[in-house]
C-alpha cells in the first residue's frame, strides 16, 4: 500500500528559537521528511529565528548536521538536502528586544500561508505575539504554534491564553501535544469511528477497566531542576495521558472536524471525578544500575516531587460511571513503552466448563515501540484433550499490516506541522480543554502539597513503587506487565 501524498500550500514557516534543542532534533529534520517525501511544495521557505548570531550561511551547516544526526540514512539524498537547506534562512531576533523585526518582516512574502512556530520558553511567548503584531509581520490569516508546557496551574495557564489572545484569535492558535501527532493515537479515532465492531461494546455495562501507561526508561539527569519542578502529574499526566483518556472516553463526534472533537474531548474532562489521596501512589526512582537517584539527579534532597504516578480515576457520565480508568506514568521504570489496554467483562454465563482457562478480552493499542494493536481473545486450545479454552492475541503491527508505508510512519511532530499549514487543529489542544485539564489537577496537586506527602521510592528498572500495585490488588485487579 503507498501512502497518498497531498502536498501542502507553499508557506513562510518561521522557527523562533529555531536554533534550540525540539527545533534541531525534531523540528528541521521533521521537515526535511516531509520535503523528502514530497509533502512540501519547493517555494515554500523556512526561516529559522533565535538569539544566536549566525547568518543564512551558518543555520543552514546547523541544520544539516541535524538532518545528518536525526534523519535514517535511506532518506538522506545529498540532492535534496541542498534543495532543503536552500529554503532555510536565518534573522538574529531578541523576542524581548529591537533588533531584527524589520529584517524578518522583509523574509515573509504576500500571498503564501505565514505560520510562526514558538520553538522558545512560554515566558517569551507574549513577546512575540505582541512583537509580530506591532511589527505588522502576522496577519489574520497567520498560525502560531506553541509548545508545552502550557502553564503549569489553572492560573498560568490562563494567563498564557490572555496573553496570546490579545493579539491571535483562538482559529490562529495551534497548542502543540506531540501525543495526539501519533499515528496510533489517531487511528484510536479510526478504529473506534471507523468500524461497527467496538463501539456497541465501549461502555462500562462492556468494560471493565482501561490502563494507560506511559513508562520511560531514562532518568531526569541533566535536567533534574528543570523536571523537579513539574513532576510526571504536570509533565505527563495533565497533557499527554489527558488525551489519550479524552480520546479513549468522548462520546462520537458529528463530523471529523477540530472544534466538533475537541467539543467532546472536553465533555470528557468536565466529567472527572476528583480523585481521592488513596487512589494515588507517587514515587521516585532509587539509584541503581551505575545511575544516581532521582534526589541526585534534581538536586534536592529534600524533593517531593513524583518521577512517578500512578491513579484511578473516573468519569461520571452515562457511558462510563462505574469503570475506572487506571494512568501510570514514570521514569527508570523496566521497559520503554506507552500502550492502552481495554479489558473486557465476563461474559454474562459461561457455557463452558474449563472456568480455570477463561481470561477476559483485551484490546491493546500500543503507541511505541511497534505502533499497533492486539486484542486477546478465546479460542478452544488446540488438540484431542477436550473443550479447553485458551487465549490468543489477535494481532496487527501497523508496520507489518501495512508494508512500506506502514514501516515509514511519519514522527509526531512532522504530521502536526503540516496540520497547521494545512489549517486543520483537530489535533490541536483547544484553550478552554487545557483550562479544564488543569482545574481537574491543580486540587489533585495541591491535596498532596498541603498533606505533605512524601513520594515512595521505586527501584530502578523497575514497575514503580510496590503501592502502586496494591491500587489495583485492591480492586481484584492488576497491571499489565511493563515490556517492550
Ligand atoms: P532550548 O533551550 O534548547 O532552545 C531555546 C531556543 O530559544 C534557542 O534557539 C534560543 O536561542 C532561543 N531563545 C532563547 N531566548 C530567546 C530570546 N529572548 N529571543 C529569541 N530567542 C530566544 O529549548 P528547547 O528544548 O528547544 O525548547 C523550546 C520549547 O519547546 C520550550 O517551550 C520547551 O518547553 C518546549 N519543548 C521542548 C522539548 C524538547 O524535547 N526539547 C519537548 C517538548 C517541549
Amino acid at each position: 500500500m503507498v501512502s497518498r501524498v497531498i502536498p501542502v500550500d507553499v508557506f513562510d514557516l518561521v522557527v523562533f528559537g529555531g536554533t534550540g534543542d525540539l527545533a534541531q532534533r525534531k523540528i528541521i529534520p521533521g521537515l526535511y521528511r516531509r520535503y523528502w517525501g514530497g509533502h512540501i511544495p519547493p517555494e515554500s521557505c523556512i526561516i529559522g529565528a533565535a538569539r544566536s548570531d549566525l547568518d543564512d550561511a551558518g543555520y543552514r551547516a546547523l541544520a544539516r548536521e541535524a538532518i545528518i544526526e536525526y534523519v535514517a540514512e535511506d532518506k538522506r539524498d545529498p540532492e535534496i538536502i541542498e534543495a532543503f537547506l536552500a529554503r532555510l534562512s536565518y534573522v538574529a531576533i531578541d523576542a524581548k528586544g529591537t533588533g531584527g523585526w524589520d529584517k524578518l518582516k522583509a523574509r515573509v512574502r504576500k500571498g503564501t500561508v505565514r505560520a510562526f512556530y514558538f520553538s522558545v520558553a512560554p515566558s517569551l511567548f507574549g513577546d512575540l505575539a505582541e512583537r509580530l503584531h506591532l511589527h505588522g509581520i502576522a496577519n489574520p490569516e497567520s498560525r502560531i504554534v506553541v509548545e508545552k508546557p502550557f502553564g503549569r496551574d489553572l492560573e498560568s495557564a490562563k494567563a498564557l491564553n490572555a496573553v496570546l489572545a490579545q493579539h491571535f484569535t483562538e482559529a490562529q492558535i495551534y497548542r502543540i501535544d506531540h501525543y495526539l501527532g501519533k499515528e496510533t493515537v489517531q487511528n484510536l479515532m479510526a478504529v473506534r469511528f471507523a468500524n461497527i465492531l467496538f463501539e456497541p461494546l465501549w461502555k462500562s455495562e462492556y468494560v471493565d477497566h482501561v490502563q494507560i501507561t506511559v513508562a520511560e526508561t531514562v532518568s531526569v539527569d541533566g535536567r533534574g531542576s528543570y523536571y523537579d519542578r513539574a513532576g510526571a502529574m504536570r509533565d505527563m499526566v495533565q497533557n499527554h495521558m489527558m488525551q489519550l483518556l479524552c480520546l479513549i472516553a468522548m462520546e462520537p463526534p458529528y463530523h471529523f472536524d477540530p472544534d466538533a472533537v475537541r467539543d467532546e474531548k472536553l465533555k470528557v474532562i468536565r466529567a472527572l471525578d476528583p480523585v481521592s489521596p488513596d487512589d494515588i501512589v507517587r514515587g521516585q526512582y532509587l539509584a541503581g544500575n551505575g545511575q544516581g537517584s532521582y534526589l541526585e539527579h534534581c538536586e534536592d534532597p529534600a524533593s517531593k516531587t513524583e518521577s512517578y504516578i500512578a491513579l484511578k480515576v473516573n468519569i461520571s457520565n452515562w457511558r462510563w460511571k462505574g469503570t475506572p480508568f487506571y494512568l501510570r506514568t514514570g521514569k527508570r521504570l523496566r521497559a520503554r513503552t506507552s500502550e492502552i489496554a481495554i479489558t473486557f467483562r465476563e461474559p454474562p454465563h459461561s457455557i463452558f466448563d474449563d472456568a480455570e482457562g477463561w481470561r477476559e478480552n483485551v484490546l491493546v493499542i500500543r503507541l511505541q515501540p511497534n505502533e499497533g494493536m492486539n486484542l486477546k481473545v478465546m479460542i478452544k486450545e488446540p488438540g484431542p484433550g477436550g473443550m479447553r479454552l485458551t487465549q490468543v492475541p489477535l494481532d496487527m503491527s501497523f508496520a507489518e499490516a501495512l508494508g512500506e508505508s506502514g514501516a515509514d510512519i511519519p514522527d509526531a511532530y512532522e504530521r502536526l506541522i503540516m496540520d497547521v499549514i494545512r489549517g486543520n487543529q483537530t489535533l490541536f489542544m483547544r484553550g478552554d480543554e487545557v483550562e479544564a485539564a488543569w482545574s481537574w489537577t491543580d486540587p489533585i496537586i495541591e491535596g498532596w502539597e498541603e498533606r505533605g506527602d512524601k513520594p515512595m521510592p521505586y527501584d530502578a528498572g523497575s514497575s514503580g513503587p510496590e503501592d502502586a500495585l496494591m491500587l489495583m490488588h485492591r480492586d481484584g485487579r492488576r497491571w499489565r506487565e511493563i515490556r517492550e
